[in-house]
This record gives structure tokens, sequence and C-alpha cells, in this order.
């Protein structure tokens, strides 16, 4: 097990579009297994983008309960419908607002394989894929929040 350090707040990589994985090799396996073993580490976390642990590339992992998934160069298919969201991030420690999201998603990806893969997340699993791919485009949620909460753990 080997855990990454995580960026947070203000860190300029947060801002920075990551890059296409033009092979899976190896070095993106262990990449994306140190990813899930941070996001697990972590208090609350159901999904890490590779630039939250400083590096510039294009995967995600995800697990809302139902297992992990692991991503590499996701996109968009298409959305249903919308959503409003309670959100927050591991690099935002304590801070949450009210975002929408779409209400279904289905993306594209290539899994750890190198093999090319479609996942559909509806409700919070929709919102989750929403708020990490949106990181690969150096976007985070509070981009999106129309108004904040304030919630003590
Ligand atoms: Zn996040």
């Amino acid at each position: 097990m080997a855990l990454r350090q995580l960026r947070y707040n203000d860190d300029p990589i947060l801002r920075k579009r990551s890059k296409e994985v033009p092979v899976v090799d190896d070095k993106i396996r262990s990449l994306l297994e140190d990813m899930a073993d941070t996001m697990y580490h972590t208090e609350n976390g159901a999904g890490l983008s590779a630039c939250q642990v400083g590096i510039l590339k294009r995967l995600v992992v995800i697990d809302m309960g139902t297992g992990l998934y692991k991503l590499v160069n996701p996109v968009i298919v298409q959305t249903w419908g919308q959503q409003e969201c309670v959100e927050g991030c591991l690099s935002f420690p304590n801070r949450y607002g009210k975002t929408r999201r779409p209400q279904k998603v289905t993306i594209k990806a290539l899994d750890e394989e190198g093999n090319e893969m479609e996942l559909t997340g509806e409700d919070d699993m929709a919102k989750c894929i929403c708020h990490e791919l949106d990181h690969l485009d150096g976007v985070v949620f509070l981009d999106k929040v129309y108004e904040f909460l304030e919630i003590t753990d």
C-alpha cells in the first residue's frame, strides 16, 4: 500500500488541465492503486482524481460503496436530467455547498487493462462521476456551488 500526498485548497495544480494517458502500463496501474489506497485512507473518500495527488494525468478512482472503479481518460457520453446535490471534496476539507448536477450520466473510459468500458451512474454516483471528471479539466466543485453550507462533523 502506498499513500500519496493530497493537494489542498489553493494548490495551483488543482486548476490545471490533466493530460490524456497514451498507454495503460504498469506505471499507470500502480498509480491507480496508490490513488485507491489514498482515497480509502481518507475519511469520506468516495472519489479521487490524479491531480489531487499532484499528477496531471486523466485518471480517476471512484468507490461509492458498490465497488471500485479505476477510470483512464474518462469522458462523458450522455447526461439526463438534473439533481440538487450537497457536495464536498477531499482537496477542500470542511467546505460544503449545494450544486446542480445531472441526475444520470454515462461515461466511457479505459479500464486498468486498457480495455474500453462504459459506466452509467445515477444520483450520488452521477454526482461523484461529474465531480471527478471536472477535476481533470481544472474545475473544482466550488465553481459550481450556488449556496455554501455550514456542516460540522
Ligand atoms: Zn474533488
